[in-house]
């Protein structure tokens, strides 16, 4: 019998629609899912109704922003996704030093917005990421040391519960269901239709930072690791950076570092003084946020086929242990075009806040460590995937937990990696805002 879609509104695309496969697509090309329907949402009637469809003819629903979900939950086979990257709506408000916006709007959107009135933005760096999903899950970019992470400047959210019920969420109202969306990752709790954050203060200049070694090896690699890790002790929280250790097909083996400083140039290389190793090439340029956020954005591809982690790392790494993570990308697997290790400096305005005054626990990490894998050919799909789990297993032993937004399927307590000893409290949020599990996807809060 075919399935009846009365009671759906918005853009409503099932299996016939000649949009259909370009709209159930992911960022992630390596994620193919075939939903029985996607509805386009625009506004939150839309989104009450399409959960109101899914209960009523008991289909399992996904939620999608931005789509950049790396193993792919906010889609499926055979469920309702329900998409509300068509809600664009973004209202600053300099009385109440508050910005609102839409449920779909994605990290460029909020740049290009608020940095045309010289505001920064704790967004994320990749431009098509959707600024709710990012903030749900913490939320790192290159302002995180100096304004905190996305989620620490959300002041309040709506939500659609299971019921079709509209939620607000803020420290006074619903306060264990916002404490919750600061950290526990998206799809948990209900569709979050908008989001308000507070406006940081705005900023004339920022420094561009741009690091590079070309042709490093591996023993340049650890040295630069053992460097990062003595930097991170007591860095000046107005530089946020990250750095990739990569083995690519095009350009051989280096060391790629961008970062942000809030401050001047001539400051941020007197900071940058201890990365230069020979053979460093050091990029250091003032223009204003909009314009470094810009060029950050441009470097990002349209989609790609990849499997990545990230992994919370609390300790500092004998010399020993910083050359096997270095030569964990000695040799990319067949058919891979670039491998990485990557990390992403935390501390600063991050380790402000306690473990458990939100959803993310790991505060007191130093960096986040992540390894990945690019490849273009389907059929190399699962060797790579192979190659990313062996490698992981020595990431796992030496880290602390893994990164709801940087997620991986293979981890065996995914609930206690991604939230530490705020999961309990999870599943008890959950349990209150989702009694009948309408929102659930393979790695949900249970
Ligand atoms: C190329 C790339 C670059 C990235 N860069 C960064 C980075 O710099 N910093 C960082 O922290 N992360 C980064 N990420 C990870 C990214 O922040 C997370 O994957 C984030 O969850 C993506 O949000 P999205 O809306 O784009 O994705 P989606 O796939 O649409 O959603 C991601 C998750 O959130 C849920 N969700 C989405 N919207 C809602 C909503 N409105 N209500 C409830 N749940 C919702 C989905 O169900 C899904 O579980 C990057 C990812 C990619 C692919």
């Amino acid at each position: 019998m075919s399935q009846s879609f009365e009671g759906l509104s918005g853009k409503v695309i099932t299996p016939c629609s000649n949009e259909y496969e370009q709209a159930r697509q992911e960022w992630n090309r390596a994620i193919q899912k075939f939903p029985i329907v996607i509805v386009y949402c625009y506004s939150v009637e839309d989104v009450r109704n399409a959960v109101c469809w899914a209960v009523c003819n008991g289909i399992k629903i996904r939620i999608r922003s931005g789509g950049h979900h790396y193993q792919g939950y906010s889609t499926g086979n055979d469920v309702l996704v329900i998409d509300v990257s068509q809600m664009k709506q973004l209202k600053l408000d300099e009385a109440d030093n508050s910005v609102f916006l839409q449920s779909g709007v994605e990290n460029r959107e909020i740049y290009d917005y608020l940095g045309a009135r010289e505001y920064p933005f704790p967004g994320g760096t990749c431009p098509t990421v959707g600024v709710s999903g990012y903030t749900l899950g913490g939320g790192w970019g290159y302002s995180s040391r100096y304004l905190g992470l996305g989620c620490d400047s959300l002041i309040a959210l709506e939500m659609i519960d299971y019921q079709g019920n509209l939620l607000k969420a803020e420290n006074n109202h619903n306060p264990d269901l916002f404490w919750a969306c600061r950290g526990a990752g998206g799809g948990n709790f209900g569709i979050v239709t908008s989001m308000t954050f507070k406006l940081p203060a705005k900023i004339a200049q920022v420094t561009l930072i741009e690091l590079e070694y070309l042709d490093a090896p591996s023993s340049v690699m650890a040295r630069f690791l053992n460097i990062w890790q003595e930097w991170l002790t007591d860095l000046d929280q107005r530089m946020t950076m990250n750095a990739s250790l990569y083995n690519s097909a095009d350009d051989g083996k280096g060391i790629y570092g961008k970062g942000l400083f809030y401050g001047s140039a001539a400051e941020a290389a007197e900071i940058l003084q201890p990365f230069e190793l020979n053979g460093v090439a050091l990029s250091l340029k003032e223009m204003s946020f909009l314009e470094a956020m810009q060029q950050i954005q441009d470097a990002y591809p349209d989609s790609e086929k990849f499997q990545s982690t990230g992994r919370f790392v609390n300790r500092k790494y004998s010399m020993k242990e910083l050359n096997i993570i270095a030569e964990l990308i000695d040799e990319r697997a067949k058919g891979s075009v670039y491998a990485a290790v990557s990390v992403y400096a935390l501390g600063g305005k991050v380790n402000e806040v306690g473990r458990q005054c939100t959803a993310f626990y790991y505060r007191d990490a130093a960096y986040i460590m992540g390894i990945q894998s690019v490849w273009e050919e389907d059929r190399y799909a699962s060797i790579n995937r192979f190659w990313l789990y062996k490698k992981f297993q020595y990431l796992k032993e030496v880290t602390w937990g893994s990164y709801i937004n940087f997620p991986y399927n293979c981890l065996a307590n995914y609930e206690e990696e991604y939230y530490g000893e705020n999961m309990c409290r999870l599943r008890q949020i959950a349990r209150q805002y989702d009694p009948l599990n309408i929102f659930s996807f393979p790695q949900a809060i249970r």
